[in-house]
């Protein structure tokens, strides 16, 4: 159940509401926006005794019975998309967001190689590692925060904002303060304990699909970092493991119409990760468009074959400039596709 409080209801109406759900054996979370507070209600009670109840409250503006076990992710929770603002960019909006970097941040003229390029072919948004979930303990594990300011040097130079990973709740406020989406990896998918602490970093996240995680795990997660204060994520699908072994991960096409369909939030496609080869990153990313994602973020490096990590399935500056020049037309089917989606939105409200 959610509950909308009316604009400006005071800190008093809102315990009060509080109280009543507590009475009814239902646990609490609440998310205080600019103009009202939404009231998430979750556990085992008498749902109709409780939501009769609380409807009758003066502060009260709607009460609304969500069955999915994630709430504030649910499409029932909220009719149209979240757009995420970014430094001027907005994801879920009417751009379709590319993010591009190198997987990790190995140098100065690396980055800024990287960064130049990206944002000449008209990604609006750096990626790059400081800190490198790998396999191996032996393999490069990032530059950390010595990384972190040579990304943020190449914000100030190129004006693009910057998503790097943080992999642990005691990096959160560090890297916060560089980063202007914090991603989560992966295999960080699950790690509660972190998505508890983006629940209140003040950033946008990127929440990468695990692995093994299945859809309804991924919205889950989201939920977790929502339910904990903020409101502003990003998924993304990156290819899934299964027996298949020409591709590094098998990509789930169909997750995205599949949460387009389930939540609000914005879904982006990583095809690097997703495909692990470069020369399928382009038509993954055709596919990516015409599906409906909402962006890419792709794996781009000055020199991918002196790559430290991931440079079998990075494009190569000219490579990605080219891979972009080739998506111009499809971008201009999804513009006019959503366009299309939010004006029968607008006529549906009014
Ligand atoms: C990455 O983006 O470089 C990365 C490690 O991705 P994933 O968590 O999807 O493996
Ligand atoms: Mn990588």
């Amino acid at each position: 159940m959610i509950i909308s409080m009316k604009m400006h209801a005071t800190r008093q109406e809102i315990d009060e509401v509080r109280n009543q759900v507590e009475h009814f054996g239902y646990k609490v979370h609440s998310i205080e926006g600019e103009e009202r507070v939404v009231i998430g209600v979750v556990g085992v009670g008498d749902v109709t005794a409780c939501m009769e109840s609380v409807e009758s409250m003066p502060q009260v503006e709607k009460v609304v019975r969500i069955s999915a076990p994630y709430k504030f992710v649910s499409k029932q929770f909220r009719a149209g998309r979240t757009r995420v603002r970014v430094n001027g960019t907005v994801i879920g909006g009417d751009e379709f967001v590319v993010m591009a970097g190198p997987c990790s941040v190995e140098s100065e003229a690396q980055i800024m190689r990287a960064a130049e390029g990206v944002a000449a072919a008209g990604a609006k948004i750096l990626r790059g590692g400081a800190f490198k979930p790998r396999t191996s303990p032996y393999d490069f594990q990032g530059m950390e925060e010595e990384g972190l300011k040579l990304l943020q040097k190449a914000k100030k130079s190129t004006g693009l904002a910057i998503i790097t990973e943080v992999m642990s709740d005691r990096d959160v406020e560090l890297i916060a303060q560089y980063a202007d989406i914090m991603q989560v990896g992966a295999r960080n998918m699950q790690n509660f304990v972190l998505l508890k602490a983006l629940g209140k970093c003040g950033r946008p996240v990127l929440l990468k699909r695990g692995m093994s995680g299945t859809i309804k795990e991924l919205l889950m997660s989201a939920e977790y970092i929502v339910a904990h204060g903020n409101s502003d994520v990003i998924l993304c699908e990156r290819g899934i493991r299964t027996f298949e072994t020409e591709t590094r991960n098998t990509c789930d096409i169909a997750a995205i119409p599949a949460l387009n369909e389930l939540t609000h939030l914005p879904v982006i496609l990583d095809p690097s990760h997703a495909t692990g080869k470069r020369s399928l990153v382009p038509a993954v990313s055709r596919a990516g468009v015409a599906i409906g994602a909402d962006g890419l973020i792709v794996e781009v490096h000055p020199a991918p074959e002196k790559a430290i990590s991931d440079g079998a399935q990075s494009l190569d500056i000219p490579q990605f400039q080219r891979m972009m020049n080739e998506l111009e037309p499809y971008i201009q089917l999804w513009k006019s596709s959503r366009a299309k989606e939010n004006a029968a939105a607008a006529a549906a409200t009014h």
